[in-house]
């Protein structure tokens, strides 16, 4: 015989959590779905950059984009722009944007780029999207069919208000229970498993599948199954992070990227909302102190908005790393239980979606079937936790700053050796799919690409420029002349958005 799986319950509602539960109950509505977060700890209140997955998350969710956007303060983000981290002069600047490079061989493109147009950006030549982001330009028009868009996009969005609109869409619309309560034990079943978590006031909570979305706690998967942490701060240094939400002026253009600015011993992330920028500085403490690092990110914002008055900075302390397995018995880890790894290029609430994914596809029908999906998604969540340590260091690798952090980011021994590897191979040919073979790459070839040519990296020698390329370059060029004249600006798209919805609720 056989046991069902037939109750799943969630421990702890941020990000993560509520997530989890709307993306099962909306996928799986025969299941009895539970999520218990405790109302004496707060979530992360960070994580604002999204992927372009978000937009079919929240298709299958069932929210539509314009209830996301009103409710979330969202804007639209279609890449990250680097400042500074080349060299840190004043022109050092390169996008990595969402939209891939024309469907040819990079060789050839690469020499079109040479003979064509070799002054401007590898980002601005391969796609129309960099001069949609410098025009502050939305990605698409609001007549266009939801989640559709002229050039490929994610969000940006305020964390605590997509919690709440995730929490409300899932208790309200989709069926799923809401505990509030502090889950202080659990009680075991047979062998890895558990049988029920233990809670404050409401006592046993049973399950058949628990989803440990604890955030650093890690209550079920390390505190309680004692899953060991594997620590990458050897790779990537930076374990502080200081958040401020500074206010903008009414109409102030909302930028299309998120810009990623690097300062002595970091980077500061800029991100633009509707009614606020969020900004923050992430450092290494090996290397500058919380005073110092406020003192720079503050210097930051009194020159990208000078007259914005004075606002409270929260500080952030974060590990460096993630578990060695994610699944473990009848427990899954998704969110900040499973690992960080620091804020660059946003790859936390995407690998949420992937857990979701990867969860919801290959559901596990018996408790029989669980160490089989186990096995399968701890490989698979592996690879992509090796994959995306080896990215973010690729940012630093190939800057040639000369502060003592980013000389240390650069040392051999912190460099992973596949990384290693790979930057000798790219020498002789560009970054393919032969080198991230796997379905649902997080970062793909043209995001290698991107970063790699975007910071110089030594082109491999190549054929002359064929016409087919240099077209595909032209078409990019007629493109982007096309799109400045269809496309509104972010600004006028959001506000006609939300006076729309408030017309609406009047
Ligand atoms: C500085 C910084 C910047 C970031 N920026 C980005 C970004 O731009 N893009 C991105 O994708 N990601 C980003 N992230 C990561 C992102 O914030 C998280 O991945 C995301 O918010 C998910 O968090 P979580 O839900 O796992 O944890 P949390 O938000 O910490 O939630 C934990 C939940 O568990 C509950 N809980 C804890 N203990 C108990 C208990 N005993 N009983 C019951 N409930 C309990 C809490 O009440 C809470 O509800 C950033 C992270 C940091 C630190």
């Amino acid at each position: 015989m056989t046991s069902a799986v037939e109750r799943v319950v969630i421990v702890g509602g941020g990000t993560a959590g509520w997530l989890a539960a709307a993306r099962l109950a909306a996928a799986r509505p025969a299941l009895a779905v539970t999520l218990v977060e405790a109302p004496d700890i707060p979530t992360i209140g960070v994580g604002e950059g999204t992927w372009p997955t978000m937009r079919a998350t929240l298709a299958a969710i069932g929210i539509t984009e314009g209830e996301f956007l009103a409710a979330c303060d969202g804007s639209f983000k279609q890449g990250s722009r680097f400042d500074g981290w080349v060299s840190g002069a004043a022109d050092d600047r390169y996008l990595h944007p969402f939209t891939s490079p024309p469907a040819l061989p990079m060789r050839d493109l690469l020499a079109a780029w040479q003979a064509v147009e070799p002054d401007r950006s590898f980002g601005a030549a391969m796609t129309a999207q960099g001069s949609v982001c410098d025009l502050d330009l939305a990605p698409r028009q609001r007549t266009m069919p939801d989640y559709q868009g002229a050039a490929n996009y994610a969000y940006h969005l305020d964390a605590g208000k997509f919690a709440a609109l995730l929490r409300d869409h899932a208790t309200r619309r989709l069926g799923v229970r809401h505990i509030a309560d502090h889950v202080t034990g659990v009680r075991r079943g047979d062998g890895d498993s558990i049988a029920a978590v233990i809670a404050r006031e409401h006592g046993e909570i049973a399950g058949d599948l628990f989803i440990d979305c604890t955030g650093h706690a890690a209550l079920l998967i390390g505190g309680e199954l004692g899953v060991p942490w594997i620590d990458r701060s050897d790779t990537l240094f930076n374990d502080r992070a200081l958040a401020a939400q500074v206010p903008v002026a009414e109409g102030s253009p909302i930028a299309s990227q998120t810009v990623s600015t690097a300062h002595a011993a970091g980077w500061i992330w800029d991100i633009g909302l509707p009614g606020r920028r969020g900004i923050g500085c992430v450092y290494a403490s090996r290397f500058v102190d919380d005073d110092a690092a406020e003192a720079t990110l503050r210097a930051y914002v009194a020159r990208v908005l000078p007259d914005a008055p004075e606002v409270p900075v929260r500080r952030l302390s974060f590990p460096t790393g993630h578990r060695a397995r994610f699944w473990q018995g009848n427990c899954l880890a998704i969110g900040l239980s499973a690992g960080f790894i620091e804020p660059l290029e946003a790859s936390a609430i995407v690998l949420i979606e992937l857990s979701l994914d990867a969860l919801v596809d290959n559901f596990p029908a018996s408790a029989d079937a669980m160490p089989i999906h186990a096995d399968r998604f701890n490989t698979l969540f592996r690879y992509r936790w090796d994959r995306i340590v080896e990215f973010l260091k690729l940012h630093y690798v190939l800057s040639r700053r000369t502060e003592p952090y980013w000389l240390a980011q650069r040392d051999p021994a912190s460099v992973p050796p596949r990384l290693a590897a790979m930057l000798a191979l790219w020498r002789d040919q560009p970054p393919s799919a032969w080198d991230f073979p796997q379905v649902d790459e997080i970062f793909s070839a043209a995001s290698h690409q991107y970063i790699l040519y975007g910071m110089g990296y030594p082109l491999p020698a190549g054929p002359a420029a064929s016409d087919r390329a240099r077209a595909a370059l032209a078409e990019q060029r007629q493109r982007a002349r096309s799109l400045a004249s269809a496309l509104p600006t972010n600004r006028d798209y959001l506000d006609a958005l939300t006076g729309a919805a408030a017309t609406a609720a009047e």
